[in-house]
């Protein structure tokens, strides 16, 4: 895929932030201020101080609407969602290095809260991929009981399951018994 670390590391928040909704089929992830701190640790989110209620809300509102620019039915609603998105945030773009990483850009304004830290970098992020064409590469899982989304990274777009490991295991150990049985 033609993104750089940034974008691919912000993609995958993305992802993961959308996963932790019971919408995608699983348990809610993100359901309190632990999960909201595990969360910031895992995906190494830096400049986030005092979690609060507040928090957690902006977190999960911001978790819906993604998911709605992930599902959009064609790339136009997409583009209105996302816009939609951008345009209730605070976008400052800023060089910056910091813990060991190399130069690289924050678009979330100085004193964000952790809701519109996640909204500016992540949504500026899915706008690039908007703009370079790759709407078709958001997805959703094709197994049956399974909404989860991805972003599709393979070369020819032709990802159709969230997690090889999990998702596409499971689809190619059925089709494997489908034909035993056949
Ligand atoms: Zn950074
Ligand atoms: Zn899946």
């Amino acid at each position: 895929m033609p993104f750089g670390h940034d974008m691919v590391h912000s993609l995958a928040t993305a992802v993961d932030l959308v996963n932790t909704s019971p919408a995608t089929g699983g348990e809610d992830r993100l359901d309190d201020l632990e999960k909201l701190a595990e969360f910031v640790d895992r995906w190494q989110i830096s400049g986030v101080r005092g979690l609060g209620a507040a928090d957690l809300a902006q977190v999960r509102a911001l978790r819906d609407a993604f998911h709605k620019v992930f599902t959009a039915p064609d790339q136009a609603t997409a583009v209105i969602r996302l816009n939609t998105l951008l345009s209730e945030t605070r976008i400052t773009p800023r060089l910056t290095e910091h813990d060991g990483h190399a130069l690289h850009v924050h678009y979330f304004a100085p004193g964000a809260s952790l809701g519109e830290h996640l909204a500016a970098d992540l949504g500026v992020a899915l706008a690039h991929l908007l703009v370079e064409g790759e709407w078709e590469r958001l997805r959703t899982c094709s197994a049956p009981d399974c909404e989860r989304v991805f972003v599709d990274e393979s070369r020819n777009r032709s990802r159709v399951y969230c997690d090889s490991r999990t998702c596409g295991n499971r689809m190619h150990v059925a089709a494997y018994r489908a034909r035993r049985r056949a």
